[in-house]
């Protein structure tokens, strides 16, 4: 049976004490879900996060991560620190990422290779913005994303990442993709990386979608073939969401 890949990115919210208290509800009231599980808290509550879900089933992720290991990168965190941490998991090129800040595709190839060559996981985020879309950009927009993004990662090491599809126009905006939609551009997804990687690599490949899941639209979402998991922004804040969600069915 498939196992879905559940994510939670609480981007730039959160004190340490609010952390903590929603990681040790999420970590209670998930103890018994059989999905595969992340929360992803800002960088100064990783450490008290990764004390509540240490010996839990959800893994401790983080949203960004520097390009190097170390050096004088001011405001930057390392792969090593995040390791150190006990950080499993590296959200990668997230649309805020390359939209707010600039983010290109070289740098997230960078920070996908020398995550990988540490063994963190990465969610690899790749979608296309309203205009793009309405310009019929959308398959070369991800297909930009995907090849440079995955660009230098040998076949052995594919396997410790996950693309999200997260179109921009959906992300915290409360529209989201038709399960349709989303499921015809995950489709389009696995193709390329069939076409980098080979057919066996891509239906291995999880791909979860983002932008805008809630507990009222999660099961159409994951009901579609080629939808593997969900990105959650928003209703990742509260357990009372976030919990229907992991247990959507
Ligand atoms: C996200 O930030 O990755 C996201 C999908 O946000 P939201 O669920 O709020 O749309």
């Amino acid at each position: 049976m498939k196992r879905y890949f559940i994510a939670g990115n609480w981007k730039m919210h959160k004190t340490v004490a609010e952390a903590v208290s929603l990681a040790s509800e999420l970590r209670d009231r998930l103890s018994d879900c059989r999905e595969k599980l992340m929360i992803a808290p800002p960088f100064t509550a990783l450490q008290a996060v990764s004390e509540v879900t240490r010996g839990s089933n959800i893994l401790l992720g983080a949203q960004n991560m520097g390009p190097e290991e170390s050096g004088a990168h001011t405001g930057e965190v390392s792969v090593l620190m995040l390791k150190d941490l006990g950080v499993s998991v590296v959200i990668l090129g997230h649309s805020e990422r390359r939209h707010t800040y600039g983010e290109h595709d070289a740098l997230i190839n960078a920070k996908v290779r020398l995550a990988l060559k540490h063994g963190l996981e990465v969610i690899l985020c790749v979608g296309e913005t309203l205009e793009e879309r309405e310009h019929g950009a959308l398959e070369t927009v991800i297909r930009r994303q995907l090849v440079e993004g995955l660009r230098g990662v040998e076949p052995s090491a594919l396997l410790g990442v996950t693309v999200a599809y997260e179109p921009v126009w959906a992300i915290g905006t409360g529209k989201t993709a038709t399960p349709e939609d989303a499921d015809t551009v995950h489709a389009f997804c696995r193709k390329v990386v069939a076409e980098l990687y080979g057919q066996e690599a891509a239906l291995r490949m999880p791909i979860q979608y983002g932008g805008s899941v809630k507990p009222e639209n999660v099961a159409a979402l994951m009901a579609k073939q080629n939808i593997d998991g969900a990105l959650v922004g928003g209703a990742s804040l509260k357990a009372e969401s976030f919990v229907p969600i992991a247990k959507f069915r």
